[in-house]
């Protein structure tokens, strides 16, 4: 019989158990497949939950998360613990995904034992390699490894064939987290609390919160979360609704801001059934997060993005998202102008999602099955 291939799937934080999860499951499906699933656990707290809903058993924890470490902390630890497993399980191919410091330690691990790398979520670029830090570099030197590149959209095929990838090695496939969303969304309800707080909320324009990119920390954030106390004092029919990240640098400056204020609602990071529920309960987003940028045009939501620039430029083109900038006084105008009129609200309902069809799990699985 023939040896079957043996394909190691790294992850660490949330997002990107989110993306690779139905990666997994569809690897899972073919006969000729064996996977191995490990989790460098960067993110400690945040990612036990997602286990739990994509049903996900790990084989190995690399157990490298602790509070505030450093990116080179973290790829050492990485690279000195994976590579045991590495030597042990002898896999095929190593899938990591994104921009992380993880994703850059798996595949430069990969690099070093001649093992092929495959990446999901190819061929972002923001244009800065300061911005978003140190993810723009993480993913720019991971495609400089990669021997399969997963993108999620055409634009992303021609970033990486302006560096020079070869075109065969690319694969569009659209983003995995389309997959996950509409799984979740089908087959789990919202928690009892998420339905009490919606219960509460009821007949108020939600706007649903989420910041914690390092590039924010410090005056941006604290601008852009004036901006919004304001707008929630002055339009009495608003709310807000922030799950706020565990890291020291948003939950402080939240608290000093937000904290105790009539209409803001400062709750705990939710699962992601919960967070899907949120988003369609919404009546705009506010957010600097990559992932959210990919979900809300799936649940025909407008998105306000805290960011100067965004390596997703397909989420402006398709008219369902704004850039705000480094500039609070616009976020603050914006959110004035359209609670004055609503039109662009309205029109986002109808948009089509350009990250994904829900099918990019299958796609990958597949070009990995026959790529040996
Ligand atoms: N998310 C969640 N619960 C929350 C906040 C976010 O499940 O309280 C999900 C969100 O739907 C998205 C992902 O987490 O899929 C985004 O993660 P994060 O913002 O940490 O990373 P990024 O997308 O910026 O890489």
């Amino acid at each position: 019989m023939q040896a079957k291939q043996k394909i190691l799937i790294l992850f660490g934080t949330r997002p990107e158990v989110i993306k690779l999860a139905p990666v997994i499951a569809a690897l899972r499906t073919i006969q000729t497949i064996e996977t191995c699933v490990v989790s460098s656990n960067q993110h400690t707290t945040l990612l036990k939950p997602f286990l739990k809903i994509f049903h996900l058993k790990i084989d190995y924890n690399l157990k490298v998360g602790t509070n505030n470490q450093t990116p080179n902390m973290i790829a050492g630890k990485v690279l000195n613990r994976l590579d045991a497993i590495l030597d042990k399980e002898k896999p095929d191919v190593i899938v990591v995904q994104g921009d992380t410091t993880t994703a850059l330690a798996g595949a430069f691990a990969g690099f070093n034992r001649k093992i092929k790398v495959a990446h999901v979520e190819a061929g972002l670029r923001s244009g800065d390699i300061n911005s978003p830090f140190p993810e723009e570099m993480n993913r720019q030197l991971i495609s400089k490894i990669a021997s399969f590149h997963f993108a999620a959209t055409e634009k992303n095929r021609k970033n990486l064939m302006n560096e020079g990838v070869p075109m065969e090695k690319i694969f569009v496939t659209g983003n995995p987290v389309v997959d996950s969303l509409n799984f979740i969304a089908k087959n789990w309800e919202p928690s009892k609390k998420l339905l009490d707080l919606i219960e509460s909320t009821k007949g108020l324009k939600r706007i649903l919160l989420t910041t914690h990119r390092r590039e924010s920390f410090g005056e941006t954030m604290s601008g852009n979360l004036r901006s919004i106390s304001c707008f929630i004092k002055k339009r009495e029919d608003t709310c807000l609704i922030f799950p706020v990240h565990p890291n020291p640098n948003v939950q402080t400056i939240t608290k000093e801001i937000l904290g105790e204020q009539e209409r803001v609602f400062l709750i705990e990071p939710t699962d992601y059934h919960d967070f899907i529920a949120l988003m369609k309960k919404a009546w705009l987003i506010v957010s600097d997060s990559g992932g959210v940028h990919e979900e809300a045009p799936s649940l025909g939501k407008p998105l306000l993005i805290l960011r100067e620039n965004t390596e997703r430029p397909e989420a402006i083109e398709a008219r369902f998202a704004k850039l705000v900038g480094g500039n609070s006084n616009r976020l603050y105008n914006l959110l004035e102008e359209n609670y004055g009129v609503d039109t662009w609200i309205k029109s986002v309902k109808k948009v089509q999602n350009p990250f994904g069809d829900g099918k990019a799990a299958t796609r990958i699985a597949e070009v990995l099955a026959n790529g040996k």
